[in-house]
């Protein structure tokens, strides 16, 4: 096995500087090509789609451990992710190897390499997996901070149980769309605080909140938890994520099961599946955890991560509205800010037994950071309101307007070599009334 994250591999595709998708990244995704509507899977490197659907059948992963199995003729990376890591490190590691400037296996058989590129600006994305069930979690300890301070005072704002818990919520996976999917305004009820009833109509106070999420793995047997050891077993790569969220709907409605409809009208994810194995160089030590959480969350050494189970991937958000071209910068944040780590939300999350499946996409909760211009929400940049965001136009906004486009950016970058998530954005359309 060669290190597919060394910064001095070279492709015979010309890969732009600064450009997402360089030969260390190689992110899974699923999408069709002008010539064949049928979906399957693909890798993308530099302006480039790498069919694997067509090197399966061309047998170049027949001597893999992966062997004669068929698993990129499908629509969605499901029954890829289920085969584990062993096989995820075999693929990548020939994917690596066939894009490498100094083999001339794919790079000089110009019929193979006919079929098997396909221009990026050509192919139509879907989907990653089949999304099974989405969970969201709340692990940005600051998000917590600040929503509890508004609500609640300083003094309240974290819940007791809040140090003790990764908190999630099984969210809405049917609504899990793709980046560049309009978002329809959600109508639900709200009641104004001095109001006697609430009223049903248009969301007012809609906002985005910047996440990333990942894709499980084989996943358990309904009854066996899987553990910290296990964990990085389970969980295959990771995508940038917008949690749309209707905060007068909620407002309303959260108490006490948590939020329903304000939740399940969208969910945008950035359609490239960026592998554990790329993001390996970022990992770093996350934030000490006081109280120390209790042993099945303990990830001293846990799954092999020397690092640490935190990843430093830098994170943007920036506004377009209909009045401008130029999107404006509302926020940077980082992830490795988070309190919990997906290995303690995984874990957690399967302590009861509750069955993971392959494809499940578990999303991380609100990234926001320490400093005022790292807040993942407009709920929080704009302080519920209080504070509006001012744009060059001279616009200002407290949450998204009709016909804004939220744009959300990540990636990791060290000695040369940016490992990026592609895009993940959205345009609010006008509520349908
Ligand atoms: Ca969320």
């Amino acid at each position: 096995m060669t290190d597919t994250t060394d910064p001095s591999l070279r492709s015979f595709i010309e890969v732009p500087p600064n450009h997402d998708f360089p030969i260390q990244n190689l992110p899974y995704g699923v999408f069709s090509r002008p010539d064949e509507e049928k979906p399957r899977c693909g890798v993308r490197i530099g302006d480039f789609v790498l069919d694997l659907r067509v090197l399966e059948h061309a047998d170049h992963f027949r001597d893999t451990p992966l062997g004669d199995d068929h698993v990129f003729c499908k629509q969605g990376l499901n029954k890829f992710m289920s085969k584990g890591a062993a096989i995820w490190h075999a693929v990548r590691d020939r994917v690596s190897s066939l894009l490498r400037v100094d083999n001339a296996t794919l790079r000089d058989d110009e019929s193979l390499r006919q079929r098997a590129l396909v221009p990026a600006e050509n192919v139509t994305m879907h989907l990653p997996a089949e999304i099974g069930d989405y969970t969201d979690f709340y692990s940005s300890k600051h998000h917590a901070f600040n929503v509890g301070t508004m609500f609640r005072g300083p003094e309240n704002a974290l819940m007791p149980n809040y140090l003790w818990i990764p908190v999630g919520y099984h969210g809405r996976a049917s609504s899990v769309v793709l980046s560049g999917t309009e978002i329809t305004r959600p109508c639900g009820q709200t009641k104004a605080d001095d109001a006697e009833a609430p009223i049903f109509g248009p969301c007012r106070l809609l906002d985005f909140e910047l996440e990333v999420g990942f894709f499980t793995g084989p996943g358990n047997t309904l009854g066996e938890p899987i553990s910290m050891a296990q964990a990085a077993d389970h969980i295959f790569g990771m995508v940038l994520v917008n949690d749309w969220s209707a905060r007068d709907v909620q407002k309303w409605e959260y108490q006490p099961l948590g939020p329903f409809l304000a939740k399940n009208f969208a969910t945008t994810i950035s359609p490239w599946v960026v592998p554990m194995a790329a993001l390996e160089p970022f990992r770093c030590a996350p934030p000490a955890q006081d109280p120390a959480p209790l042993a099945y969350l303990t990830q001293s050494g846990a799954g092999g991560a020397p690092g640490g189970w935190a990843y430093d991937i830098e994170l943007e958000v920036a506004i377009r509205t209909p009045s401008s071209d130029a999107p404006h910068p509302v926020c940077r944040s980082n992830f490795k800010h988070m309190y919990w780590t997906m290995a303690q939300q995984l874990v957690h999350h399967s302590a009861t037994g509750c069955n993971i499946r392959p494809g499940d996409l578990l999303a991380s909760g609100t990234i926001s950071g320490p400093t005022e211009e790292s807040y993942g929400s407009m709920l929080e940049l704009a302080w519920r309101g209080t504070k509006p965001i001012q744009f060059p136009t001279g616009e200002e906004r407290k949450f998204i307007a009709d016909n804004d486009t939220v744009l959300m950016r990540g990636w990791c970058e060290a000695d040369g070599v940016r490992i990026g998530f592609g895009a993940c954005d959205g345009t609010v359309q006008p509520a349908r009334i």
